[in-house]
């Protein structure tokens, strides 16, 4: 069974990236029957927001891609936060440094950045030296004994080429002495992120690791550690970088915006599954408009491509507007509800029902629903001047419509029974008649919209014209 993971930082919110991240490693493992573990990586105490953690559930749970174990669900596999495993990586560390695969570094700050800075002058790669490699017992003792407090580094072997086979970036190779032994703990005995990324993803048997392109540079050293370690490694599969429309790096300057910001701006959660996971990926038939079900069955990590993307907010929006378009009006109602402004707020749900039903297809967001409720509710902003006409055609209708069913079909058979008594069909029929309820020659389904107007409201409306028109 396929174990992947999704590990966010709790450092702010879920961004396009980190989502688009997350969203690939739910579908694939969905694909596959597996199970999606949520790590949160919270040992860097200074980056760390407070509430980001419950911001990250819960736009997790707006996008549906729910994670099978996690801080909230449980887990054989737990603890699911890092700062609660610290004991692990410190059982990990002994491990290595009793078989020389890690030792104690006593180097200070100071001293660190000299010998960089000494390297730099003279032209060369700053890496560490190795200078506390070679201690004896003896000169450990000594500096403990001054009150140093050692980090602890992982011994690299080296001039050995370490081949990372990515599934998205194929082999990609480094030789070891551009490492440099690096940390795996830091002096505050804190593991850096490629020691802690390492002893979790092996604890939690992970058997894929998808994550941003970003990392493949960390890759090697994890290797090294699983190596050591004596772990499996997983597959990797690095995503590539989404930039902007002006190919810098994604922020909100350049037209992205945070999980949160798009649910409050009405978008479809389903849109953003769909649109992040085309980033990197299309689906076999060319089809770019898919459901989850679709996805999930479509997903495969060979049909990820390893160029960088931008960012396209008018596809996102397109997407929406598709995936609002295929909802029941049952599930669309209640979708749009929360996003009526005050003048909306008090129609019932059945009179709702029918007006989201004749302008469903304006709806891009369900935030749209205000806008596309207006040309229903719109008042006429002058009085209208009718002709012989129309003016014939507005007397019947304010007679028939008294008596009318207030139904579709009532409403239907009623329009058909004016046209009849005053002689008038097609556009000099409606023509009046809206005129006279909206003061606009155009609009949104007729009968509906008598519907929502309601039969006193429309009866007003049309006297109104009467009156105001006919001296
Ligand atoms: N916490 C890391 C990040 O947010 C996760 C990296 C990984 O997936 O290994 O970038």
């Amino acid at each position: 069974m396929i174990r992947t993971r999704f590990a966010p930082s709790p450092t702010g919110l879920l961004h396009v990236g980190n989502a688009r991240v997350s969203v690939l490693n739910w579908l694939i493992t969905r694909h596959a029957g597996g199970a999606v573990v949520l790590r949160i990586e919270d040992t860097d105490n200074e980056r760390n927001v407070d509430s980001s953690e419950n911001a990250i559930f819960a736009d997790l749970d707006w996008l549906g891609i729910t994670p099978d174990e996690g801080p909230v669900q449980g887990g054989d596999a737990g603890p699911y936060r890092q700062s609660e495993r610290l004991d692990s990586y410190a059982t990990a560390a002994v491990q290595l440094l009793a078989h020389d695969f890690a030792y104690p570094c006593f180097c200070s700050k100071d001293e660190l950045e000299a010998e960089r800075a000494a390297i730099l002058a003279a032209g060369g790669q700053p890496h560490y030296s190795g200078r506390c490699r070679g201690l004896t017992d003896d000169e450990r003792t000594a500096f403990t004994a001054q009150g140093r407090t050692p980090a602890i580094r992982f011994a690299v072997s080296p001039d050995r080429v370490i081949v990372v086979d990515d599934a998205v970036y194929g082999s990609v190779r480094v030789n070891s002495s551009e490492l440099g032994d690096f940390i795996i703990v830091r002096g505050d005995g804190l593991p850096t992120y490629n020691f802690a990324v390492v002893c979790d993803d092996m604890a939690m048997r992970i058997t894929h690791v998808v994550r941003g392109v970003g990392h493949l540079s960390n890759t090697h050293r994890q290797v090294l550690i699983f190596e050591a370690l004596g772990g499996v490694l997983p597959v990797f599969a690095h995503i590539p970088t989404v930039l902007g429309e002006d190919r810098q790096k994604l922020s909100k300057r350049n037209g992205a915006q945070s999980i949160a910001e798009y649910r409050e701006n009405g978008y479809h959660p389903d849109a953003l599954v769909n649109y992040l996971s085309l980033l990197s990926w299309s689906s076999p038939t060319g089809e770019e408009f898919l459901s989850r079900e679709q996805l999930i069955a479509e997903i495969s990590l060979d049909r990820i491509g390893a160029a960088d993307v931008m960012f396209d907010p008018a596809k996102l929006r397109w997407l929406s507007g598709k995936h609002i378009e295929a909802m029941d009006l049952a599930a669309l109602t209640p979708a749009v509800r929360p996003f009526l402004n005050a003048r909306y707020t008090l129609l019932p749900d059945e009179t709702l029902d029918v007006a989201v039903a004749a302008v469903r297809s304006h709806l891009v967001t369900f935030a749209d629903i205000n806008d596309a409720l207006a040309p229903i509710f719109v008042e006429p902003a002058a009085p209208t001047s009718l002709t012989q006409g129309q003016r014939t055609v507005c007397s019947v209708a304010a007679e028939l419509l008294e008596t009318a069913q207030w139904t579709d079909a009532g409403l239907a058979a009623a329009i058909k029974d004016i046209g009849a008594r005053a002689g008038a069909k097609g556009r000099a029929l409606y023509e009046p008649l809206r005129l006279a309820v909206t003061g606009e020659l155009h609009g949104p389904p007729f009968v509906p919209l008598l519907l929502v107007r309601g039969r006193d409201d429309v009866l007003r409306r049309i006297h109104a014209t009467l009156e105001s028109d006919g001296h």
